[in-house]
């Protein structure tokens, strides 16, 4: 079976990537019977950001005061707000930790912390994605890799679905021991 032979080397890949810090190729997945599904994550995945956005602005304003707690100075900055939701400080004051984090020497195991948060949301992401992969009736893989960043590329499965299922499931139980294994 090609396609299964070819499918595991590039999860290998992947994963490798991921475990050195790289970001993952793209990956679409996406049914036979409904073309429309692409535009239809595109939208979810719009509706969800501006979901978040909408409930960012109302925790924002309720929440974020008026002066910077570490500095007293005015939070006005565009970034400001963004910063003071991530790291309850000003921009500044984020720049400056960041600053006297490198000349200290903390900054790299600051940053590795963060590396491994930014592993565990992809990680998280893709869990949600082979779930939704496994509900699908028929499903075919579409595979991103030419250079345009855009056009996609059908590839032909002759696997049947227990096969899938089985293989979503093998990757859901790495994804999860990878997760185990950061936290
Ligand atoms: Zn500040």
């Amino acid at each position: 079976m090609a396609g299964y032979s070819r499918d595991i080397e590039r999860q290998n890949q992947a994963l490798q990537n991921i475990l050195d810090g790289g970001k993952p190729e793209k990956r679409i997945f996406i049914t036979k019977e409904d073309l429309e599904y692409k535009k239809r994550q595109k939208r979810k995945t719009e509706e969800e950001r501006e979901r978040i956005n909408r409930k960012f602005e109302a925790t924002k304003e309720a929440r974020m005061p008026w002066f910077c707690p570490k500095c007293d100075k005015v939070m006005k900055k565009r970034l400001d707000d963004k910063m003071w939701f991530l790291h309850d400080h000003c921009f500044d004051c984020q720049l400056k930790k960041e600053h006297k984090m490198r000349v200290d020497g903390t900054y790299d195991e600051w940053k590795e912390k963060k590396i491994v948060a930014d592993k565990l949301a992809w990680i998280r992401d893709q869990k949600i994605m082979i779930k939704e992969f496994k509900e699908q009736d028929t499903p075919e893989f579409y595979q991103q890799f030419r250079p345009d960043g855009h056009s996609v590329d059908r590839e032909k499965w002759n696997i049947d679905k227990t096969t899938l299922i089985e293989q979503a499931d093998e990757a859901l139980e790495f994804l999860e021991k990878m997760e185990d294994s950061l936290k």
